[in-house]
C-alpha cells in the first residue's frame, strides 16, 4: 500500500485553511511566517518559493528575506532580531543549508524558540528529548510520524532501523520512535553489514540522499518502509529507494514524490498556526 503523503498533506492544509479563516473573521489576525534565504541556492530558491506560496493558499502572511551572500553574520542576526520582536511574524525560517563562511548553529539560535518552526533551537530539541506533547516538533520527522499514524501503523514494540543521523531528519525522528516504545537503530556512513541490519526492519527509513541506495535484498519481507531521500537523476525527483523493486516486498511504502516531502510543508504551516494561537493567546 502506498502512503499518501500527497493526499494527507491536502487534508491537513485544508483544515489549517479553514481554521485560519475563522480566527480571521473572529479577529482580524493571521498567523505569519518569515523566510530568511542566504545566497542563491537553487534548491533552496524552491524549496522557499514553495513555502511562500503555500502560506498565501492557506491564508496566512508570508515575508520573505532574500540576503546576498556577501553580508555579515551580524546582519543576519539583526534580521532575526527585528522578526522576533515583529508581533504579526509567529515563524521564522532560516533555509538551510547557508552558505559555508556562516556558522548555522549562532543563527539558528538566534531565533526565539517560541516562533522556532522549524524546531532546531537547543530549547526545543531538548524539549522534543523530555517528549514535552506542547512543544514545536520538527518538521521532517513528525510529517513521517503522521504519515504512519493515518495509516495506522503501529510502534510501539517495532523494530525502526533509520539510516542517517542528521539533526534535521534522522537523529529527532529516533527521539520520536524512542518516545513511542519502538526499537530505534540509526544508522550512518560508518555501520557495519547496512543490509543485515535493515533486513530486521518493521520499519525501515532512508535518510540517505542516494539513488537506488535501498534494493529489496535489504529489506524484509512485509516491512513499512519511508523514503526521505530527495535526488535528482537525469531531471527527475527520485528518493533513496529502488521503489519498483522494493515496494513488492512492502506491506507500506511512501513514494518521491509524494510521499515526505508534502508532510514536512503541511507540518511546517500546521507549527505555524501552533505558534500563533502560543504567541498570541
Ligand atoms: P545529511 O545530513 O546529508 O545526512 C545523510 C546521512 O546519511 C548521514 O548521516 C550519513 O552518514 C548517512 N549516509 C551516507 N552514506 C551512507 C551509507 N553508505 N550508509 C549508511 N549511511 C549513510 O542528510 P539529511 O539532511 O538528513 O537528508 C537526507 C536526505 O533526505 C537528502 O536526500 C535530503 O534532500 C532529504 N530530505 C528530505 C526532506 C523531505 O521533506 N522530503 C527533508 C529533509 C531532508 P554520516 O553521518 O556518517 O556521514
Amino acid at each position: 500500500m502506498i502512503l499518501d503523503g500527497k493526499k494527507l498533506s491536502s487534508e491537513i492544509r485544508e483544515e489549517i485553511r479553514e481554521e485560519i479563516k475563522i480566527i480571521y473573521e473572529k479577529t482580524g489576525q493571521k498567523p505569519g511566517l518569515a523566510v530568511i534565504i542566504v545566497g542563491e541556492n537553487p534548491a533552496s530558491k524552491v524549496y522557499v518559493n514553495s513555502k511562500i506560496k503555500t502560506c498565501t493558499e492557506l491564508g496566512m502572511i508570508s515575508r520573505l528575506h532574500q540576503l546576498s551572500e556577501d553580508v555579515e553574520e551580524s546582519e543576519i542576526l539583526d534580521a532575526i532580531k527585528k522578526l522576533n520582536e515583529d508581533e504579526e511574524i509567529d515563524g521564522i525560517l532560516v533555509q538551510l543549508p547557508l552558505p559555508p563562511k556562516f556558522k548555522e548553529a549562532n543563527i539558528i539560535e538566534a531565533i526565539s524558540s517560541k516562533k522556532d518552526v522549524d524546531c532546531f533551537t537547543h530549547e526545543n530539541i531538548g524539549k522534543l528529548f523530555l517528549n514535552d506533547k506542547n512543544s514545536l516538533k520538527p518538521c521532517t520527522p513528525q510529517g513521517i510520524i503522521e504519515l504512519l499514524k493515518k495509516y495506522e501503523i503501529e510502534f510501539l514494540g517495532k523494530k525502526v532501523v533509520i539510516i542517517g543521523r542528521s539533526n534535521i531528519v534522522g537523529k529527532p525522528l529516533a527521539l520520536m520512535f524512542i518516545n513511542r516504545g519502538a526499537t530505534v537503530t540509526v544508522c550512518n556512513s560508518h555501520t557495519q553489514n547496512l543490509g543485515e541490519i535493515t533486513k530486521e526492519a518493521d520499519i525501515l527509513i532512508s535518510a540517505v540522499g542516494k539513488a537506488k541506495f535501498i534494493t529489496s535484498e535489504m529489506v524484509k519481507s512485509g516491512a513499512v518502509v519511508v523514503d526521505v531521500g530527495i535526488n535528482r537523476v537525469e531531471g527527475k525527483l527520485v528518493g533513496d529507494v529502488d521503489f519498483e523493486n522494493v515496494c513488492k516486498k512492502t506491506s507500506h511504502i511512501t513514494p518521491v514524490p509524494g510521499g515526505v516531502g508534502p508532510m514536512t510543508i503541511a507540518r511546517l504551516m500546521k507549527n505555524t498556526l501552533e505558534a500563533f494561537k502560543n504567541n498570541r493567546g
